[in-house]
């Protein structure tokens, strides 16, 4: 199938995207690596009125890593934030769930931005911003504003994001030293969207959790962080028996929803392996 009728806005800043997005409103939409907007399109399940391009603002690109936080400019491709060393060093757990993302040609077009502003429920890169409560740096008519991960993603596919802000920059903070990761994703066939999946990290010292972190993504509405129930485990023996119980409490606070081909009992199943599994990871790596 083909789009519906569009013109086509390749702005060569920030400011001029802005006015665009600011004269069209809801007419508009920007693309970025195309690879959620584009299918939408052809399928004509969006039929923007007005498409601007952000491939032309360089400044939008980019990885910098300081002594706290990884920032990531939202036109930075999945390829490149799977293949940096900067943030492999930094945040290697956002390495490896990038780097599960679809097929290669996909990683080579799609954007951190676009994943993220796309919100889709089973997709890496939001339940890896909300499970480690990364900030992601917003402009829009009113200036630049920063939203914290937890206030981001309300709904499948729906933001907080204005109509008419743009996403420029998402801020991860740094693992530390000592802090090990894990990921682990269910998918029918691979490169496809994820039935259940669930990112972890832990801190552990002396044989007991000093600093831990669960998302779990793909099971409920949107990605979910369990900072309630990891609080209640910091000074527990990190064993097996403890990362059943955290996997257990995980389990019983998600909504898990029937879908077609899915039963919701299986889902609840998926969520406390994937869980166990990562955080048994997580205790492994680094510590
Ligand atoms: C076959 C296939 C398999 C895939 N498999 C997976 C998968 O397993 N896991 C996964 O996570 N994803 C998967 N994807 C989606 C892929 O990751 C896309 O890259 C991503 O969803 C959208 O990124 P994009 O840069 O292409 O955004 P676009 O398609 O250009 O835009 C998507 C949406 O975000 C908005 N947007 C884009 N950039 C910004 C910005 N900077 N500020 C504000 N709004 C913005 C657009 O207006 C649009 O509404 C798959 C896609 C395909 C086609």
């Amino acid at each position: 199938m083909k789009p519906a009728a569009f013109s086509y806005h390749r702005p060569q800043s920030l400011d001029t995207a802005l006015a665009l997005l600011a004269e069209f409103g809801y007419d508009a939409k920007v693309i970025a690596g195309g690879q959620s907007l584009g299918p939408m399109m052809n399928m004509r399940l969006a039929r923007p009125m007005h498409v601007v391009d952000l491939a032309g603002l360089p400044d939008l690109t980019g990885i910098e890593r300081g002594p706290d936080a990884l920032r990531i400019g939202a036109m930075t491709r999945h390829h490149d934030v799977a293949t940096s060393a900067d943030v492999r060093a930094a945040c290697p757990l956002l390495s490896e769930a990038v780097s599960t993302v679809g097929h290669y040609a996909i990683r080579q077009r799609g954007t951190l931005g676009g994943s993220l502003a796309n919100a889709d429920p089973a997709a890496q890169i939001p339940l890896i911003v909300r499970t480690l409560g990364a900030w992601i740096d917003v402009a829009g008519p009113a200036g630049q504003r920063e939203i914290a991960a937890s206030d981001f993603v309300v709904a499948p596919m729906t933001t907080t994001l204005e109509p008419e802000e743009i996403i420029t920059a998402v801020r991860f903070p740094c693992l530390r030293a000592t802090e090990g990761y894990g990921f682990e994703l269910f998918t029918r066939r691979h490169g496809d969207f994820a039935i259940g999946a669930c990112a972890a990290t832990a801190v552990v010292e002396a044989g007991c959790f000093t600093h831990l972190r669960i998302g779990v993504g793909g099971v409920d509405d949107v990605p979910v962080g369990f900072e309630e129930i990891c609080a209640k485990f910091i000074g527990e023996a990190a064993d097996t028996t403890t990362i059943d119980r955290i996997a257990a409490q995980v389990t019983a606070s998600i909504a898990v929803r029937d879908q077609a081909g899915v039963s919701a009992e299986y889902r609840r199943e998926l969520v406390h392996v994937l869980t166990a599994r990562a955080l048994a990871r997580a205790c492994r790596h680094r510590s």
